[in-house]
């Protein structure tokens, strides 16, 4: 294979207009086609179409958070999240052509229900009156991701961004942890009056679009537009309380045990983040030196992951250093009719880099194995799906991690164990967060910090914020991108991480099969739903009873 240069890559911005009339025509030759292979080729067209305008809306979006103060750029990416919505209503209209249309039977035979169940949800949660709601709301959360990366913060003499502040969070000296914390919330604190607007503003607007689709309220909308197919809110509210029951005890005893390695009475919020009294591991060298120990690794590990690691940076297709202005966070997109994905990191020197960055990498990887599927709609699985590649990615690397981390490797593997069962809490946290405030649209900012704390009681017991004004108050969410810009996606890391742990319990007894049955599940992409894709690759769906219970107990062994 080879990717053609990512800097070559320009792709033209779509014409509203001819547009419309490519999908006219589409629409005329499939009425007109005489048998299935026509009929057949007429979607191979139309999925090309597809991947033609995704590519388009990927590379803008992507090229604004590269650099949110390029106002060329943020013009460009106004005009994409304005079109977005209309791109979008033409691909529904042709989605329900062939939903609705005499030949569904036919189409799937050759393509799959599951093709048709996710477009049934996209039939259902748009409408075309929603169209001027879905801009607004494109253009709030494009506020929160401006405002979050605006941040300057003045702390030991530097002026750092929120990813910049991290390591100091993370620091050996608890006096500078908490020193950082304090700066890191005053940040915020300053932002408090557009942080709950901002968030109030999306809560009416979402629960404002549910109501226009008939729905009872954003969470039906919620499931839809995020295309659950086989599972609902009764199976994650099971899932949650499955995770109180079993994952809340290990996570305040795991806690109690970090206080005590940690010399302290009781663990503070600003302790949290330091599993370890020698400090977390760090990687031994810089943004370069990362790379090629990457290459290294991959090509330990061996099977399709080297080659595509070589074409992926030898294409440009990675930017993972922090710069002024670049956006933070860490994603992998895609261009799909170019064939390669992308990732998007923002390196610090914490532990961290390795874990978004094989994260992401998995994301990477399966998206591209995925790539000959026939449609666009399964190159990728359902979110919580595609997180079971990456999560997954970050278990199956662990005999790798020495590449890294040299002799600290086994403090890395522990951390990171550790840190995958605290997350649980946190997980379904967020998730029942949610839940609450779209049962409760018309709650006010304070009510909605009420009800953080509430299940900060239940998921996070052991949390003690101290004298840190801004969260104590409850509104720690607000620093939990994924609330203000991807209303319920974060159940998915939960369910994906319950899955990704049974491939480290595989692996751990066979590194090699538990690989190989990754490399197998990898280009099946989007083909199946969630449950029946963790069932494709023999591991037991996360809302089967007694799921969760056993891999907790494989990891307390591990621990002990
Ligand atoms: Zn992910």
């Amino acid at each position: 294979m080879s990717l053609p240069a990512f800097a070559t890559l320009a792709p033209a911005e779509p014409v509203l207009e001819d547009v419309r009339a490519r999908f006219s025509e589409l629409e005329a030759r499939f009425d007109a086609a005489g048998s299935a292979e026509e009929r057949g080729q007429v979607i191979a067209d139309w999925d090309a179409l597809s991947r033609e305008m995704s590519t388009a809306i990927s590379w803008v979006r992507l090229r604004f958070r590269q650099d949110t103060r390029d106002a060329e750029v943020k013009a460009a990416r106004d005009r994409m999240d304005e079109l977005a919505p209309k791109l979008q209503e033409l691909e529904v209209g042709f989605k329900r052509k062939l939903l609705e249309g005499p030949h569904r039977a036919e189409l799937e035979g050759r393509f799959g229900p599951q093709a048709f169940a996710l477009w049934d949800c996209d039939r259902r949660s748009f409408d075309p009156a929603l169209k001027d709601d879905l801009t607004q709301e494109s253009k709030l959360t494009a506020d929160y991701t401006e405002l979050l990366a605006s941040a300057a913060i003045e702390f030991q003499g530097e002026t750092l961004n929120l990813s910049g502040i991290t390591p100091f969070c993370q620091d050996a000296d608890r006096e500078v942890r908490h020193a950082a914390e304090h700066a890191r919330w005053g940040f915020f604190a300053a932002h408090q009056a557009q942080l709950d607007t901002l968030y109030d503003q999306l809560v009416k607007l979402r629960q404002g679009m549910a109501r226009k689709l008939g729905l009872g309220s954003y969470t039906e909308l919620a499931y839809l537009r995020r295309q659950r197919i086989d599972y609902g809110p009764g199976d994650v509210a099971r899932f949650r309380e499955e995770v109180a029951t079993h994952v809340v005890p290990m996570a305040h005893e795991l806690r109690r045990q970090q206080a005590r390695r940690l010399g302290l009475e009781s663990l503070a919020y600003w302790d949290e983040a330091l599993l370890d009294p020698a400090g977390n591991p760090k990687p031994q060298g810089d943004h370069d030196w990362m790379l090629q120990r990457a290459q290294a690794m991959f090509d330990a590990v061996g099977g399709g992951l080297s080659p595509f690691f070589r074409d992926l940076a030898g294409g440009g297709y990675l930017d993972l250093e922090t710069r002024e202005g670049k956006a933070g966070g860490g994603f992998c997109t895609s261009f799909p009719s170019v064939g390669s994905p992308f990732v998007f990191a923002n390196f610090n020197g914490t532990e961290g880099d390795v874990k978004v960055f094989t994260h992401e990498i998995g994301h990477a990887y399966q998206n591209f194995k995925s790539m000959g599927q026939p449609l666009l709609d399964y190159t990728w699985p359902t979110i919580e799906g595609a997180e079971v590649f990456s999560m997954g990615l970050e278990f199956l690397t662990w005999p790798q991690m020495e590449q890294f981390f040299g002799d600290d490797a086994e403090r890395y593997r522990r951390g990171h164990l550790t840190e995958s069962l605290l997350f649980l809490p946190y997980g379904v946290a967020v998730d029942h967060f949610q839940h609450e405030v779209f049962a409760r649209p018309d709650a006010s900012p304070a009510e909605r910090n009420a009800i953080w704390q509430e299940l900060e009681r239940l998921y996070l017991p052991w949390r003690d914020y101290g004298d840190l004004g801004y969260p104590a108050r409850g509104a720690f969410w607000q620093r939990q991108r994924h609330i203000y810009c991807y209303p319920f996606y974060y159940i998915d890391y939960t369910l994906a991480l319950t899955c990704a742990l049974q491939f480290w319990v595989l692996a751990r007894k066979d590194p090699q099969g538990a690989m190989a049955r990754y490399e197998a599940l990898c280009p099946t992409g989007g083909q199946r739903p969630f449950q029946a894709m963790i069932r494709e690759a023999g591991l037991s769906s996360p809302f089967e009873p007694g799921c969760l219970r056993e891999v907790v107990e494989q990891a307390r062994a591990y621990l002990d």
